[in-house]
């Protein structure tokens, strides 16, 4: 039982000139991480970081979010990681509620969202970053997304990299950290509510990086595509706590923008990544990816969301590359499920879902009635996961109550209906609070959506119920359509398309075409924004 600090002390120790980290086309030893993370730990501790304290991150996917964390951690801190796309009442709420001191952000949002926040919350102090950071000018040059980027006058925040050449790199600033501190709070997205902070401990997220890493055989060969934002528990343990436990470099880049995910494919060959389907969607209707080769990703999971099967089909017929399912939550630290490597989902004869797999290692997965969760029920029939296992978070900060309502005889309910089938096989129906009663019959939305995605011409498909005077409620779809389809797809043809294939009162009555469906940074789609439409 170690922490994730050990993770990197021991990397550092043993083999401190290979790669930790790929930033575009600069590497990184874990030689350097270590010893930048002690200087920003040195300028924390001027700081009165200390241990418990919450250190806020607010950043992308760059340098400065491992760098940050580390620092953190070597001052026996608590890193709270925030979606770079929190505007300021967002970033106000989430700093205020986990009474961050010290905030690691990106330049650009500090000056356009933080900057207004910082003085009224609990914030002291702030360091700040840039996407260029680390790079040469060569790169910025030749890189596409950073031409139109200027860098911003130094603010009144300190910059990190004069922290990193102005501070001692002297270890006497790093306090040890134990398996039961808390690593992360990870706040919930709040799809379901006002966003919690999920108290994760160092041997939670610890255990399920090596749940990763054993699931998909990783070792010093690997190198995993960062194609999850860090923020989130998918990037958190799926792509850093594994790529430390693995020894497996990992490929960052700035945000998401397919041609650039192609060319850093081409050039660093990486064989793992795990990334929400939307991701998987946006590389496939890329007309770069005519060309693209992605045949190293042989370890390629999806999780966060339900896989329509029919893409699964068509990505493999594109790239040649299987997206294996995967299933996790925060509370979870991501994977209790996942498809073993070099084996097919199989998909639910009764509900059309693609199966989330076996249980992983250690984790005690059962069904239980929606509304009675001490009874189970048996294979075959739908009711609600509910979870326990080393993998398991602590609870919600502050909030005891939500933490009492969240488990059952030490299993977490995690509000997802789901079947198992007699080999041991799950599946999720849907989420609990997504179902549609139409005409008195339940309706789950994601049986809909992968009807949808069979049409030829759906990109994208989200489906809601919304308020029928006659049946209560109805089924309403909203699409994206490919780029070959645009002004060329009706919706009555959606309609008709998936009356033909399902029962009356499944089949979507209304279908709304949009260029693109919201989503969440993480790739979800925002159904509380379709609701509002
Ligand atoms: P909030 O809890 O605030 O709604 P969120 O649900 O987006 O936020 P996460 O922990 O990121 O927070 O998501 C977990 C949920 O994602 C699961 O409960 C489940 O509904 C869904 N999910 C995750 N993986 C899969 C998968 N492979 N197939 C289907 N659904 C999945």
């Amino acid at each position: 039982e170690g922490t994730l600090l050990d993770q990197l002390l021991t990397r550092a120790k043993a083999t401190p000139d290979a790669p930790a980290f790929h930033y575009f086309d600069v590497t990184v030893s874990y030689h350097q991480l270590d010893e930048w993370s002690t200087r920003l730990a040195a300028k924390f501790a001027q700081w009165g970081v200390g241990r418990g304290d919450r250190v806020a991150i607010y950043t992308q996917n760059n340098p400065a979010f491992l760098i940050g964390q580390y620092a953190a951690w070597k001052r026996g801190a608590i890193v709270v990681p925030l979606n770079p796309m929190f505007k300021e009442k967002e970033l106000e709420y989430h700093l205020n509620d986990s009474g961050a001191k010290v905030m690691v952000a990106l330049e650009s949002l500090y000056e356009t969202c933080a900057k207004s926040v910082v003085p009224v919350t609990c914030v002291q102090n702030v360091v700040v970053t840039h996407e260029t950071d680390f790079l040469t000018e060569g790169h910025v040059a030749a890189i596409p997304m950073f031409r139109e980027i200027v860098r911003a006058k130094q603010g009144d925040a300190d910059d990190l990299m004069e922290v990193l050449v102005s501070m001692s790199a002297d270890d006497s600033v790093c306090v040890a950290n134990r398996p039961d501190d808390i690593a992360f709070l990870v706040y919930t997205s709040g799809t379901t509510g006002n966003p919690k902070g999920a108290m994760n401990l160092h041997r939670n997220v610890l255990f399920n990086a090596t749940v990763y890493q054993t699931w998909m055989q990783m070792g010093e060969m690997d190198r995993i595509l960062g194609l999850a934002p860090l923020f989130h528990i998918t990037g958190l343990v799926g792509h850093v706590a594994l790529s430390m436990q693995a020894g497996a470099p990992l490929v960052l880049f700035h945000r998401f923008d397919p041609q650039e995910v192609f060319r850093l494919i081409q050039m660093w060959q990486p064989t793992m990544t795990v990334a929400s389907i939307t991701a998987f969607i946006a590389l496939m209707n890329h007309p770069a990816s005519r060309t693209a080769n992605l045949q190293s990703l042989t370890k390629c999971y999806s999780g966060g969301a339900p896989i329509p099967p029919s893409l699964t089909e068509q990505f493999e017929e594109r790239f040649g590359v299987y997206i294996h399912n995967i299933y996790g939550l925060t509370e979870s630290n991501s994977p209790t499920h996942a498809v073993p490597l070099y084996q097919r989902a199989p998909v639910d004869p009764q509900s059309g879902a693609l199966s989330i797999g076996l249980p992983v290692p250690n984790c005690e997965a059962r069904i239980v009635e929606v509304e009675n969760p001490q009874r189970e029920v048996p294979a075959g029939m739908a009711g609600e996961y509910a979870v326990r296992g080393p993998m398991i978070f602590a609870g919600y900060w502050n909030k005891p109550e939500a933490t009492e309502k969240a488990f059952h005889e030490g299993y977490f309910l995690t509000g997802d209906v789901a079947v198992m089938d007699e080999g041991g096989w799950f599946y999720i129906v849907d989420r609990k609070k997504d179902m549609i009663i139409a005409s008195g019959f339940k309706v789950w939305p994601r049986e809909v959506e992968d009807m949808l995605y069979q049409h030829p011409a759906v990109k994208e498909a989200a489906v809601i119920g919304v308020p029928d005077a006659y049946r209560g409620e109805t089924v309403k779809a909203f699409i994206a359509v490919k780029d070959e389809y645009v002004d060329h797809v009706e919706p009555e043809e959606i309609i008709q398309f998936c009356k033909k294939r399902m029962a009356a009162y499944k089949y979507p009555r209304q279908v709304v075409i949009l260029p693109e469906l919201p989503k969440t940074a993480t790739g979800k789609f925002l159904r509380r924004e379709l609701r509002a439409h």
